[in-house]
C-alpha cells in the first residue's frame, strides 16, 4: 500500500510528494523545498516515520520543482532522475533564479534519465512513466495502476491546465498530451498535480473548461 504525503513548498505553492509503502522505502517527487525550514519539514517527516528514500524523480525541471533536489541528494545519497528533454530547463534555472527572488540555486547532477515505458521501483511498489510534453518539453507523469492514481506535475489541474508561455511550452502539444495520455486513463484515477488540489480524470473530462 502506497502512502502519499504532500508538502507545499516555496512561494509558488508547489506540491512536493513523498511516496512510501509498507517496506519503508520512499521516492521523492519534485522536491521544491527551498529554505532550511522547508527542508526540515520533509526530512523530519522521513525520520519520524523511519523511511528510507531511494530516489528523487521529477515530472519536469521548472524552478519551483527543483529547488530541493541537491540538498536531498546529498543528505540521502540517492540518485536523481529526469527526462532528457528537460535537462536544458534544469541547466537554465541558475540563470533566472535571482529574478524570482531565489538568491542562489544549488544545481543537482542528473544520475539517470527517464522516458515513457520506464518503471520506477521502491519497496514493493512501482510507478509507470508516461511522456506528457507541452508545459515543458520533457514533462513526464507517474502512473500507479494498483492504487489508480497519476502524479501529474503541471499538465492537468483542477479545472485548469499547465501554462505554456514559459520557454519550451507548447499549447497544442499540451492539449494533445492530455487528450491522448491522461484522458485515456480510467475516470476514477486520482490526479496529484504540481499545484493546487487533487482531482480525478473523470471530473476533468467532464468539467475542465479547456476541453
Ligand atoms: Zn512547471
Ligand atoms: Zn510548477
Amino acid at each position: 500500500m502506497i502512502h502519499i504525503e504532500n508538502f507545499v513548498f516555496n512561494p509558488f505553492a508547489e506540491n512536493t510528494y513523498l511516496l512510501h509503502d509498507d517496506t519503508g522505502e520512499a521516492v521523492i517527487i519534485d522536491p521544491g523545498c527551498y529554505d532550511k525550514q522547508e527542508l526540515a519539514e520533509i526530512t523530519d517527516y522521513i525520520e519520524a516515520n523511519g523511511l528510507k528514500p531511494v530516489q528523487i524523480i521529477n515530472t519536469h525541471a521548472h524552478i519551483d520543482h527543483v529547488l530541493g533536489i541537491a540538498a536531498l541528494k546529498r543528505k540521502y545519497r540517492i540518485p536523481f532522475s529526469l527526462h532528457a528533454l528537460d535537462e536544458p530547463l534544469l541547466k537554465a534555472v541558475k540563470s533566472y533564479a535571482s529574478n524570482y527572488g531565489f538568491s542562489s540555486f544549488d544545481e543537482p547532477e542528473i544520475d539517470t534519465y527517464l522516458a515513457e515505458g520506464d518503471t520506477v521501483h521502491f519497496g514493493n511498489s512501482s510507478l509507470k512513466v508516461i511522456f506528457v510534453p507541452g508545459h515543458a518539453p520533457g514533462h513526464i507523469a507517474f502512473v500507479n495502476e494498483d492504487q489508480r492514481f497519476v502524479m501529474g506535475g503541471d499538465v492537468l489541474f483542477h479545472m485548469s491546465i499547465g501554462r505554456t508561455d514559459l520557454p519550451g511550452g507548447d499549447h497544442n502539444q499540451l492539449l494533445s498530451s492530455i487528450r491522448s495520455k491522461l484522458f485515456t486513463l480510467p475516470d476514477d484515477y486520482t490526479v496529484y498535480p504540481g499545484h493546487m488540489q487533487l482531482t480525478t480524470i473523470g471530473f476533468e473530462k467532464k468539467n475542465n473548461p479547456f476541453f
